[in-house]
């Protein structure tokens, strides 16, 4: 069993964007409300956070999210790091180190940002203690639950996407990329269900649009496509409509039942 839940599917800039007049931004659906990207994904015994984006505080009043077992980090873009003191909350609740798995790239930078918490000398409970894991790009398990990172081009950083596997259900997660390597397309084939970048409709320098998305979903077959990491230039129900009958846009507080 995996329960997938979107705690935010916006962009960098969250939706409404400060100071933002258009339609998108004024509007009263809940679905056009966009925190930043950040994932939940819970099996029977397991629950994993993927990133700790700057909304992190809200979404876990949101959702009551008191304990998580590991967090995962897609990339050292700010909207993916920046809620990363937040965490301290759950370090309170635990005597062992908080598990962090990254790509050595996201791994040197959050050291970089946040210095004090990977300080062998932190041992004060308040803070965030983390048990660092350069995943190296391979496959690796958290309680019940088998991650395997997914290596795709994004702006200038080393970015991963990641599969969920449990008890025989998969979901694969990929925030942000402008491109999938060769390599890494075997790895997102066939999967359960599979949520993937789509900032815009509009072409743009380092984000998939929401026709790339679609492209690629086309060939890479998930049972159940979504949509996330979304702007301010799409609209919720137009989205809805323009997509495939398979494919459907995330929104902050759907969840995901595989079972
Ligand atoms: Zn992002
Ligand atoms: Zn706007
Ligand atoms: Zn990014």
């Amino acid at each position: 069993m995996l329960n997938v839940l979107f705690l935010g599917s916006g962009t960098s800039t969250g939706v409404p964007v400060i100071g933002c007049n258009c339609e998108v931004c004024r509007s009263t659906d809940p679905r056009n409300k966009r925190w930043r990207s950040s994932l939940l994904v819970r099996s029977a015994t397991t629950t994993l956070l993927v990133d700790s984006c700057p909304d992190l505080r809200a979404q876990a009043l949101r959702h009551n999210l008191t304990a998580i077992d590991a967090v995962l980090y897609t990339h050292e873009h700010l909207d993916h790091t920046t809620g990363f003191d937040e965490m301290r909350a759950f370090c309170w609740r635990r005597t062992e180190r908080l598990p962090l798995y990254a790509g050595a790239g996201c791994l040197s930078m959050l050291k970089k940002m946040f210095g004090w918490a990977f300080d062998e000398s932190n041992t004060y409970q308040g803070y965030i203690r983390p048990a660092a894991h350069d995943h190296g790009g391979q496959p690796f398990t958290v309680g019940d639950i088998e991650v395997t990172p997914v290596r795709v081009l994004h702006a200038t950083v080393e970015t991963y996407g990641y599969v969920f596997r449990s008890g025989g259900r998969s979901f694969g997660y990929v925030p942000d990329i402008q491109e999938l390597p060769a390599e890494s397309e075997p790895l997102l084939e066939n999967l359960d269900a599979l949520a993937m970048d789509g900032l815009r409709y509009r072409p743009h320098r380092t984000h998939f649009c929401v026709d790339d998305t679609v492209a690629l979903m086309q060939k890479l077959r998930p049972a159940r496509g979504l949509v996330t990491h979304v702007g301010h230039e799409v609209e919720f129900g137009g989205l809805q409509a323009y997509l495939p009958d398979f494919i459907e846009p995330a929104y902050d507080g759907l969840e995901v039942v595989l079972d």
